[in-house]
């Protein structure tokens, strides 16, 4: 509660933010997963342990090091 709630978390994966437990179907299960902290990220399509921000200022940075990695 309280300071957890304004963490911003994503996949570690690509960096997007809608992220949720995973389904019976996506390989999930309910009741588990979110214990387990595993979520499953609809934009890669796969399950992912998201990555956790302070601020905005630090998910920005790992939005740019994550392109940068695309680039190479
Ligand atoms: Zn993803």
């Amino acid at each position: 509660m309280g300071i957890d709630s304004k963490r911003i978390k994503a996949c570690a994966n690509c960096g997007n933010l809608d992220i949720k437990p995973p389904t019976f179907q996506e390989g999930g299960i309910p009741g588990i997963s979110e214990v387990a902290g595993v979520y499953y990220c609809e934009k890669c399509g796969k399950k992912t342990v998201p990555i956790f921000f302070d601020s905005e200022k630090d998910y920005r940075k790992f939005l740019k090091e994550i392109k940068k990695k695309k680039q190479v």
